[in-house]
């Protein structure tokens, strides 16, 4: 099976041959710090937090440590970048359901995403019921019921068009019916009319809190391939719709991963799930040392 270890070995090359050339006997040299700097830029880390890094090792370590020195100090700078937020999926302990918005843009990987959650949590033997809230494409949808008969999931979808709020409040007012635990909500991701959207995204935020359910968490799905993009969509979903978490997906594919990284430290979002593959059992929990160990190396 996939993991995040084969999946960032592509980032983890440059770091391997970075360090190799480094001589244990000889200090780092000015050309090597460059190279340090290019190297956490070229893995989707950003050019700001890149130098900062760089920085701050310069500041640690003096400007000529021993390569062994040096890469215990990346390791250990790199993880406590990290946000100390939960990493588990949240629910009420009171309220019945709890709610989970799923938010992103289109292609992300977010219907995927809400089927392989859908997935885990019947495993851990919760009862879950899907909102289609996206109204707005019909292949959405489609989509989201393919999910849900291949978990056993219900779903309730409006008429095309629907008001997306009145879907997903119609859904949670359904699941506190038949007593389910988790409604999961799919959204609309469509990226040319962003306005609308953001003020979309407000209004299923305010609705589903004024239901029976209790929103426990707004997961924004991003994919990791995007790079620096992400880290747009970040700020530009959460100041919408206050996201508690993040779920990265297509690690397995030509994803550098830094972007992890760059969106935990910029926004203190955690980053909760990782999407490895296209599969329903193709998403892991998130661990920063597993992480930072697989890109670093
Ligand atoms: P949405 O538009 O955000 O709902 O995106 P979809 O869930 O339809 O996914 C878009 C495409 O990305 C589909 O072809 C999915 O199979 C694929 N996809 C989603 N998650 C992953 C992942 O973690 N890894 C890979 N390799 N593909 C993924």
């Amino acid at each position: 099976p996939t993991s995040i270890s084969s999946s960032l070995s592509r980032s983890r090359g440059p770091f391997a041959s970075l360090f190799s050339r480094l001589r244990s006997d000889a200090g780092v040299d000015p050309e090597e710090w460059t190279r340090l700097e290019e190297t956490l830029i070229l893995s989707d880390m950003g050019p700001t937090l890149a130098g900062e890094i760089v920085t701050e090792l310069k500041r640690q370590l003096g400007k000529s440590p021993s390569a062994e020195a040096l890469r215990g100090a990346l390791v250990a700078l790199l993880e406590s970048k990290f946000c100390e937020g939960p990493r588990q999926l949240q629910f009420s302990p009171n309220a019945k359901p709890s709610v989970v918005l799923v938010v992103g843009v289109n292609g992300t990987g977010k219907t995927t995403t809400i089927g392989k959650v859908a997935s885990l949590l019947m495993r851990e033997g919760r009862s879950v019921m899907i909102a289609a809230g996206d109204t707005f494409r019909a292949a959405a949808t489609e989509q989201v019921g393919v999910w849900a008969s291949l978990t056993g999931v219900e779903v309730v979808s409006g008429q095309p068009g629907a008001d997306p709020a009145s879907v997903i409040f119609d859904t949670i007012e359904h699941a506190r019916a038949v007593g389910s635990d988790v409604v999961l909500c799919d959204t609309a991701g469509r990226l040319q009319t962003k306005t609308n959207l953001m003020e979309e995204l407000k209004k299923i935020r305010r609705v589903a809190a004024k239901s029976s359910g209790e929103v426990t968490e707004v997961l924004l799905v991003i994919d990791a391939t995007t790079g620096q993009n992400g880290l747009r969509q970040a700020e530009v979903f959460h100041g919408a719709a206050e996201v508690t978490g993040i779920v990265l997906t297509k690690l397995d594919g030509s994803a550098k991963g830094g972007v992890a990284l760059a969106i935990e430290s910029e926004f203190g979002l955690p980053i909760k799930l990782v999407g490895l593959g296209e599969g329903l059992n193709d998403l892991a929990p998130f661990d920063p040392k597993a992480f930072v160990a697989a890109l670093v190396g």
